[in-house]
């Protein structure tokens, strides 16, 4: 829902200013239209239903995985694509995966985004609209900005929407800003006040082989962006996550888990999770003895690490894959 659309069209209507925190209210608890909103006149109900979408974006398909996972396509109203996922723990978590842009400017040479077309930033609306649509499923209390796009470089609209997800069940506490190492980017989150997680996609410890597969590492190399990362463990004093997506033969020997570690090196600055890669074009993923014996390196070096739990893999909805589908739609 577009919040300040909803706004201007109070004020034009001469209706009283509360009656937008009235809608916003119910549109966060999950309701499934206007007509719910029964502290709201029905003769502005239905005002508001004709000038005012209830949502920005249409699902264009739906699917569930045999865990649980739901993944979403939509489409932003100018047409361009983009994916969310929800994600269901069996201790409860849900936790939501939003896309901050319909394609990628980046071009990173593992990721299926990255071989889609860029279309542009997302609005704040358009984020958080994928969030109402899961929580419109279910209560949700975790988010990642771990879709489509780099959210980095839509730091604005990001932030906005992280203003209102608390009303929708998330804090800025359990959301986290997934990076390539946009390195303005890093710094703005460190220089603003919301607590909110940061993760880096890092990939490689050595900058040759961190540049062939990441490209933006030429524009913002990995000793700045590591750099940028400490300073915000020492502002903020909230460890900083490093995801490490294991390509096969590429980045996943022990000499290369020993090459992490001493850029990293111990203590609570950064935690490393390990992602067992989805195949979407030009790699293997390592197997997973070998993600095991990469994790042991790490820790025998002081540096903790978990290997993440991939979620849908059936539906196409796991790490990486967004893309994939609604790039087969587009072609
Ligand atoms: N642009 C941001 C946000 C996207 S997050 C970033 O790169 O951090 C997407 C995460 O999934 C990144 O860590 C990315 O490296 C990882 N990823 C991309 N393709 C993948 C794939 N096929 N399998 C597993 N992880 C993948």
């Amino acid at each position: 829902m577009d919040v300040a659309l909803l706004e201007r069209t109070l004020d034009e209507l001469g209706e009283p200013r509360f009656r937008a925190g009235q809608v916003w209210s119910w549109a966060a608890r999950g309701a499934q239209s206007y007509e719910e909103m029964t502290n709201v006149p029905a003769a502005l109900r239905a005002t508001l239903a004709e000038r005012v979408p209830f949502s920005s974006l249409t699902v264009e398909r739906e699917a569930t995985a045999s865990d649980g996972t739901v993944k979403a396509l939509f489409r932003t109203e100018d047409g361009r694509p983009l994916e969310a996922v929800l994600m269901r723990y069996r201790d409860g978590r849900r936790s939501i995966c939003v896309s901050s842009q319909s394609g990628c400017p980046l071009t990173c040479t593992f990721c299926a985004t990255g071989r889609m077309k860029f279309g542009r930033n997302l609005t704040s609306s358009e984020i958080l609209d994928q969030v109402l649509h899961f929580r419109r499923i279910e209560p949700v209390d975790h988010l990642v900005f771990m879709g489509m796009g780099e959210p980095m470089m839509n730091l604005d609209a990001v932030l906005e929407a992280c203003d209102r997800l608390p009303d929708v069940g998330i804090t800025n506490r359990r959301t986290t800003v997934s990076t390539v190492g946009w390195l303005p980017g890093i710094e703005a989150l460190t220089a603003q006040s919301r607590p909110i997680r940061l993760a880096l996609s890092l990939h490689a410890a050595d900058p040759e082989l961190r540049s062939r597969i990441m490209p933006v590492n030429d524009r913002y190399p990995i000793e700045a962006v590591l750099g940028a990362c400490r300073a915000h463990f020492a502002a903020t004093n909230r460890t900083v996550f490093i995801e490490y997506v294991m390509l096969a033969g590429v980045n996943d020997s022990p000499a290369q888990a020993r090459e992490l570690a001493e850029a990293l090196g111990p203590g609570r600055t950064f935690k490393v999770n390990l992602i067992p890669y989805n195949p979407t074009g030009m790699y293997d993923g390592s197997p997973r003895e070998v993600i095991a014996a990469f994790k042991a390196v790490l820790e025998e070096h002081g540096v903790h690490a978990t290997i993440r739990l991939t979620r849908g893999r059936d539906i196409d909805a796991a790490c990486g894959q967004l893309a994939v589908s609604s790039a087969r739609d587009a072609a």
